[in-house]
């Protein structure tokens, strides 16, 4: 049995960027519906006994179905909530300098990639402003440790690629339809503001 995730942080600490209500809904019913209706699919099948990214892979291998598509969500929400942190509402001026701090060989890897930390921030709330339709843009590790912008669409999760998540912004419109109605490139750039990047480089590191 699955279980919905505690949220590490108050469900107002991120406002104004994710407001309560965004988070009552986002968390306390989509990401609930997901791990309600996994429980019920992988009852009595092969999935019962496997962790969730072994359902994710596993489920990938055939077409589009319910059982991947409700534990992809679940990977997926289960890192993206857990990326978050309100100590991470810094100045935009210190915000840089806060990352290599918090997070130095992601830091590293991203600056020797992109050039700065802000060409790659661009590029990735690019890739989220220009997805078509719903799905999730990732930063993810390769297994030599370099790093890869994707695009995936619907519930998928790089992990189907033989790539570690690091970083991922949901752009389905239930993430942030009810605070920043149509304007998803403005609510992107805004994530910013809010990311635990120690979170993110123990991600990296593992
Ligand atoms: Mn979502």
């Amino acid at each position: 049995m699955f279980k919905l995730i505690d949220l590490p942080y108050d469900k107002e600490a991120l406002e104004p960027v994710i407001s309560s209500r965004t988070l009552d809904f986002h968390h306390g019913k989509h990401l609930q519906g997901y791990v309600d209706n996994l429980n019920k699919l992988i009852q009595g099948s092969q999935y019962e006994k496997m962790p969730l990214e072994e359902i994710v892979k596993a489920s990938a291998t055939t077409a589009p179905n319910p059982v991947f598509n409700n534990s992809g969500q679940i990977l997926n929400h289960n890192l993206y909530f857990q990326q978050f942190s309100p100590a991470a509402a810094n100045k935009q001026d210190a915000e840089n300098l806060a990352i290599e701090s918090a997070a130095p060989k992601l830091a590293k890897q991203i600056e020797a990639q992109w050039g700065s930390i802000d060409a790659f921030k661009e590029e990735f709330t690019n890739k989220g402003a220009t997805l078509f339709g719903s799905g999730w843009v990732w930063l993810s590790a390769k297994n030599d440790g370099s790093l890869q912008i994707t695009q995936e669409t619907g519930a998928n999760n790089p992990v189907t690629k033989g790539l570690r998540p690091i970083l991922t912004f949901d752009v389905w419109e239930h993430a942030y339809y009810l605070d920043y109605q149509n304007r998803r490139p403005a609510h992107l750039q805004a994530l910013w503001s809010i990311l635990n990047w120690k979170e993110l480089e123990k991600r990296y590191s593992e």
